[in-house]
């Protein structure tokens, strides 16, 4: 893994790769201090229109830069952020971080580029999530419709209730909801049918076994289907190879997503990269590999 993505030295750290870190003392003090200490980073990985080799949108993942292990990814933290709390204040700056940077680029000139937003289960029960949302997209001067909120189906499934409340809010505001990790929890159809979700992310898992498993592919298949009779879009994730594209472009997909098109990128180097094309309209960031 590390040598794969270690390029450059921009290795993410990812806890398979060692059970050290999570049992280390210092490990809480450094995350609580890590906001404040501003070693928190949005990363942004493209999503592309298929077959149009354009940027739709982005999906804004966060990193966190620590001093001695270097850049790690959320597995490495999210669920202690979740479990001690620390989500809501870190999702706040992220919202912050998210709706900053998409004025930055709508400024350039990227006005139709959209921004995919995670939400945790605990955020669901941030009593102002919704008025710090809407509050933060409006400081901006950002429309609702650029923003699409991400949501797993455990983490509406916590209480369903509440999350179908607060997502018809969300909804009705404008926001794009969308089902992320699509097939992976425990009714699938359920969500589909009580949730205002307008996008579904079909989980890489699915992907990763496409081109050889005729199960996967059926599956894909039936997924896109049935997401095309609901008039809802449908995002393909973790896509890794030009098999997987092309099967996923004759499946009539709308988004793609994936390391062949880019890992998730700092900030920083996504403009530049969009830039340096040089056609007028057509928007083509070249594969990205140095960054993980
Ligand atoms: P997710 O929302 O399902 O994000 C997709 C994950 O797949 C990301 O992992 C991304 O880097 C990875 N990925 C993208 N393309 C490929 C590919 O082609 N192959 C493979 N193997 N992986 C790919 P990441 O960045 O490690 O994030 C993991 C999870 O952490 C996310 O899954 C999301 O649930 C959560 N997360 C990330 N950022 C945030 C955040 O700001 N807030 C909250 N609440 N959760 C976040
Ligand atoms: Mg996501
Ligand atoms: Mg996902
Ligand atoms: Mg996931």
């Amino acid at each position: 893994h590390a040598k794969q993505e270690g390029r450059n030295g921009w290795a993410v750290w990812r806890p398979e790769m060692s059970g050290i870190f999570t049992t280390d003392p210092g490990f809480h003090k450094d995350l609580n201090l890590a906001l404040e200490r501003q070693q928190f980073e949005l990363w942004y990985q493209p999503l592309y229109l298929a077959e149009r080799h354009e940027i739709h949108g982005f999906e804004a993942l966060l990193r966190w830069n620590h001093p001695e292990k270097g850049v790690l990814a959320p597995n490495a933290f999210l669920p202690t952020l979740e479990k001690t709390g620390l989500i809501i204040p870190v999702g706040v700056w992220a919202i912050e971080q998210a709706c900053r940077q998409l004025r930055f680029w709508t400024d350039q000139g990227f006005h139709h580029w959209t921004l995919s937003y995670n939400l945790s289960a605990v955020q669901f029960e941030q009593p102002d999530i919704f008025e710090v949302i809407t509050r933060t997209l409006a400081k901006y001067d950002l429309a609702p419709s650029r923003l699409i909120l991400e949501v797993t189906e455990s983490t509406a499934l916590k209480n369903l209730e509440c999350s179908i409340e607060l997502l018809n809010a969300f909804s009705h505001a404008g926001f794009t909801i969308s089902l992320d990790d699509f097939g992976t929890g425990y009714s699938n159809l359920l969500m589909l049918s009580v949730l205002p979700a307008r996008e579904l992310k079909i989980d890489k898992s699915f992907i990763a076994s496409m081109p050889e498993s005729d199960k996967s592919r059926k599956i894909v298949l039936t997924i896109i289907n049935v997401a095309r009779s609901l008039e809802m879009k449908v995002v393909a994730e973790g896509i890794e190879n030009e098999d997987q594209k092309a099967m996923l472009i004759e499946m009539d997909c709308d988004y793609l997503q994936g390391y062949l098109f880019s890992r998730p990128i700092p900030a920083s180097q996504v403009p530049w990269r969009v830039l340096q094309d040089k056609s007028d309209r057509q928007i083509i960031a070249p594969a990205v590999t140095e960054y993980s």
